[in-house]
């Protein structure tokens, strides 16, 4: 897509800090980050979300997710990450073009990167899982 920001970067049309690339995947520093560390893993060919991105392109993503949690525990003595991920405006899905967040996480690092949860919603449990069950294979 021409006027994806996510795009021009997997192109090098925009500069970024790569920390990562393979034929699939790029993965950059965040230009706004959470923290030290703080990385964006794309797919090179432009998804907007999960619900469109093919399974084999998530497969690697999530992989190489995996692979910089490991090097930069190594490398930058992390001890734990976030993993983030939004589908949809809904979600506060803020680049269209999928992406996962890897944060790392230090000590007393004052982020909080969680949610207040809904009690409420517990009411609704049969109602869901009977909605879902039928779409199951
Ligand atoms: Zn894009």
């Amino acid at each position: 897509m021409a006027s994806c920001i996510f795009c021009k970067i997997a192109e090098g049309e925009v500069e970024s800090w790569i920390v990562y690339e393979d034929e699939l995947v790029k993965a950059f520093f965040d230009i706004n980050p959470a923290s030290e560390g703080h990385t964006l893993i794309i797919p090179k060919k432009h998804y907007e979300n999960i619900y469109e991105i093919p399974e084999n392109v998530l497969e690697r993503i999530i992989i190489v997710t995996k692979k910089l949690a490991i090097i930069y525990k190594k490398a930058l003595d992390v001890k734990a990450v976030n993993i983030l991920h939004a589908s949809g405006k809904e979600a506060q899905q803020d680049v269209f073009h999928f992406h996962i967040h890897l944060v790392p996480r230090y000590k007393n690092d004052r982020l909080n990167l969680w949610y207040q949860s809904q009690p409420e919603v517990k009411a609704n449990f049969g109602k869901i899982l009977e909605k879902t069950r039928k779409f199951i294979d």
